[in-house]
C-alpha cells in the first residue's frame, strides 16, 4: 500500500523492466531506410531514429540506444515521461494496420534514457570550443534543449533563469502524476557534463538583455510563459480558490494543498485536465472539469480526456463560471449554461450565455486553469518572429512556449533545435 505522497506522483507510464523492455523492443519491425523514413520518425518534432534506438534495445544496448536518442533530444529523458506519444510517433506505427498494439516507444525511450543516467553514459560529446558565446534566457525544454545543443557544437553558453531551479514548466507546470522531477537532475548534470554554464536565481529583463547583446554573440530568448491568465471573477479572493500553477508548484513540493469533497477545475486544457486528475488523488470525491464549450472544441488530447474520465473526473461542457460564491471559503460555483454561435478568431464557434440559465454547483475548492499569460516584457521581441524563431534582433532567436503560446515540450526542444541552426547560419554569414 502507498503513501499519499506515492499516490499522488504514481506515473503515468511507469518504468519497464529490462525483460519487459527486451520483448516490447523485439516486436519492433524497424521500418524506413534511407530513401523512406519510419512513420514513427516523421511523426517525431525532435527526429530521433527510433528503430535504430529501439533496434539497440532489442540488441541488448541500452548505451546505445540513448546515445541515438540524446544525439537528436538533450531531452530525450523528460520527454520519455511527457510526450504525447500517443498522438505523435506511436499513432503512425505501422503495426496499428496488422491490427496490433503499437511500439511503447515512449516507454522503451524512457527505459534506455534511465539506463544511461543510472550508468553513466555521457550524454553527448562536445565537440572543440570554437570561440563563441551564446546566452541562453530561460532554463526551461527549450533553453535547455538550446543549451546542450549549441554547447554540443562547441559555443560556450551560459543559461540564465529567474528561478531557483532549472526546468521551466517541467518542474513547476507540469502535474506530478506525468512527471515527477526526475530527471531534471541527471539532464542538468549532462548539461553541465556538456560545458553549459547555469546562472540560476537571476532575472534577466530587457534592460540586461541589451547589456548581453553587447556581450555575447548571440541570444536565445526561451523565456516561456508568464502568470496564469488574469481572467477575473467575483469571488476570486475567496479561501479555497486557486490558479493553476500555484495549485501544481505545490503538489510538487511534495506538500500537496489542501482540497475539499467536491472540486471544480475551469478550463479545458491539458493543465486543467492534468489539476482535476491530481483533485481526485488528492482525495476529492467529486473532480469536476466545468467548459464553456462542447468536447468537440476542447484543447485537451482526446486521450488525456479518457484518461481522466478512468481517473473518476466528470466533466461538464457547455458551462461557464460566472462567480465564485460562499462567506469567506468558496461554497459554489454560480454557471451559465452556454451555446456555440458564429465561430471566433480561433475558428472555433464562440460559447454565448443561455439567458437566465444560472445555477449554482456546490464546491469547496476551485481551480482556475483558463491558460497563461505570454511574457509582457519581451512582448515586442517576440510578436514578430519567423519560423526558424529568428527576430528583428539578427542577434536574438527566440524558442519555446514564449514563441508557440503553450504547447508540448518536444515541440520546444523541436524550435530550439531549429532557433540553433537559424544561429549558427547566422554567425556563419558574419564571420
Ligand atoms: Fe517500429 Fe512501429 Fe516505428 Fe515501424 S513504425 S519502426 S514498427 S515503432
Amino acid at each position: 500500500m502507498g503513501t499519499f505522497v506515492d499516490e499522488l506522483s504514481r506515473e503515468l507510464r511507469p518504468p519497464l523492466t529490462a525483460e519487459a523492455a527486451a520483448v516490447e523492443a523485439d516486436r519492433c519491425l524497424e521500418c524506413g531506410g534511407a530513401h523512406a523514413p519510419a512513420p514513427c520518425v516523421v511523426e517525431c518534432p525532435a527526429n530521433i531514429d527510433v528503430p535504430r534506438f529501439v533496434g539497440a534495445i532489442a540488441a541488448g544496448d541500452p548505451a546505445s540506444a540513448a546515445r541515438t536518442i540524446f544525439a537528436e533530444n538533450v531531452l530525450g529523458g523528460t520527454c520519455s515521461r511527457v510526450c504525447p506519444v500517443e498522438v505523435l510517433c506511436q499513432r503512425d506505427c505501422v503495426l496499428i494496420h496488422e491490427g496490433r498494439a503499437p511500439i511503447e516507444i515512449g516507454a522503451l525511450q524512457r527505459y534506455a534514457t534511465d539506463w544511461a543516467y543510472r550508468n553513466g553514459v555521457p550524454l553527448r560529446a562536445a565537440a572543440p570550443p570554437n570561440g563563441k558565446s551564446v546566452a541562453v534566457i530561460g532554463a526551461g525544454p527549450a533553453g535547455l534543449a538550446a543549451a546542450g545543443e549549441l554547447a554540443a557544437r562547441g559555443y560556450a553558453v551560459t543559461v540564465y533563469d529567474e528561478r531557483a531551479e532549472i526546468g521551466g514548466l517541467v518542474r513547476y507546470a507540469i502535474a506530478p502524476y506525468r512527471q515527477t522531477n526526475e530527471p531534471l537532475p541527471d539532464e542538468a548534470r549532462l548539461l553541465a557534463e556538456l560545458g553549459v554554464e547555469f546562472r540560476l536565481g537571476t532575472s534577466v529583463g530587457s534592460a540586461r538583455l541589451d547589456e548581453l547583446i553587447s556581450e555575447v554573440d548571440a541570444i536565445v530568448l526561451a523565456v516561456g510563459m508568464g502568470e496564469d491568465l488574469d481572467v477575473a471573477y467575483d469571488g476570486d479572493d475567496l479561501d479555497g480558490v486557486w490558479e493553476s500553477l500555484p495549485f501544481i508548484a505545490k503538489l510538487k513540493t511534495g506538500e500537496p494543498p489542501t482540497v475539499g469533497e467536491r472540486v471544480a477545475v475551469v478550463g479545458g486544457g491539458n493543465t486543467a485536465v492534468d489539476v482535476a486528475v491530481e483533485a481526485k488523488r488528492l482525495g476529492a470525491e467529486v473532480s469536476l472539469l466545468l467548459y464553456r464549450r462542447t468536447e468537440l472544441e476542447m484543447p485537451a488530447y482526446e486521450h488525456e480526456v479518457e484518461l481522466a474520465r478512468d481517473e473518476g473526473v466528470e466533466i461538464r461542457f457547455l458551462t461557464s463560471p460566472v462567480a465564485f460564491v460562499g462567506r469567506d471559503h468558496v461554497e459554489g460555483v454560480r454557471c451559465a449554461e452556454m451555446r456555440l454561435g458564429t465561430p471566433d478568431e480561433s475558428g472555433r464557434r464562440r460559447p454565448e450565455p443561455v439567458p437566465d440559465s444560472e445555477f449554482v454547483i456546490p464546491v469547496d475548492t476551485v481551480v482556475k486553469a483558463i491558460g497563461q499569460r505570454p511574457r509582457d516584457e519581451f512582448r515586442a521581441l517576440l510578436s514578430d518572429i519567423d519560423k526558424d524563431g529568428r527576430t528583428r534582433n539578427p542577434k536574438i532567436f527566440a524558442a519555446g512556449d514564449a514563441v508557440s503560446g503553450g504547447a508540448s515540450v518536444v515541440r520546444a526542444v523541436a524550435e530550439a533545435k531549429r532557433a540553433v541552426s537559424a544561429l549558427e547560419e547566422s554567425l556563419r554569414w558574419t564571420e
